[in-house]
Parts: C-alpha cells; structure tokens; sequence
C-alpha cells in the first residue's frame, strides 16, 4: 500500500479527523472496521480493527489525475515543474467544484 494521500488507516480511534492530501475534503470515516490494513496482511488473512477514513472522491478519475499531479510536484527536483504542475492540479479542482486550500491568496483586498 501507497502512503496514504486520499486513504488513510488509523488504530481506532485515534484520529478525529483527516484531510485527502489531494483535494483538501476532509475524509469520511469507517470507525472499528476489521479488515486487512495493507496488501501484506490481506496476504496473511491477518485482519486488524482500525478507522478507515477516505476522501468522498477517490473513486473519480479527475480525483485519479490530481493525484498523479501531487506525486508528480513532490517527486521533481525543479522547482519551476513543481510550480507549473500546481497551476494543472489547482485548474483541476476548480473544474470539478473544488476550491484549492494552498491557493496563494491575494492579499490587501480587505475592503
Ligand atoms: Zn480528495
């Protein structure tokens, strides 16, 4: 299993509350679900009570391509690619109703 970007599991009831590293919704939650937590545990049919909490878009394919763009900006080494993959993904959420949390605000328009 990926580190967790629009999926998380957590020892139950540790966390209240998550946000998807992806699109900024805070995630919905399964509390006290028994399952496998990772591909290696569903190998050993070892299954463990946690929270599973996941972002309400993950199925999306939009929501599939912001991801690829997150991995893509903290994987490159350039700092102007980085910029530039930020712009897609930020023009991505608009497009599907999300207003981007880390959009720079224009600041001095109070008013
Ligand atoms: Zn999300």
């Amino acid at each position: 299993m990926m580190k967790g970007y629009d999926t998380f599991f957590e020892e139950p009831g540790t966390v209240v509350e998550r946000i998807c590293r992806v699109c900024g919704t805070p995630c919905l939650v399964e509390r006290n679900k028994l399952g496998a937590t990772s591909w290696v545990a569903a190998m050993a049919k070892r299954e463990t009570l946690h929270d599973f909490f996941y972002c309400p878009h993950h199925e999306q394919e939009w929501h599939q391509q912001a991801l690829e763009l997150v991995q893509a900006i903290e994987e490159t080494p350039s700092k102007r690619l980085a910029s530039l993959l930020q712009l897609d993904l930020i023009d991505l959420l608009k497009e599907n109703g999300i207003q981007p949390q880390n959009e720079p605000v224009s600041s001095g328009s109070s008013e």
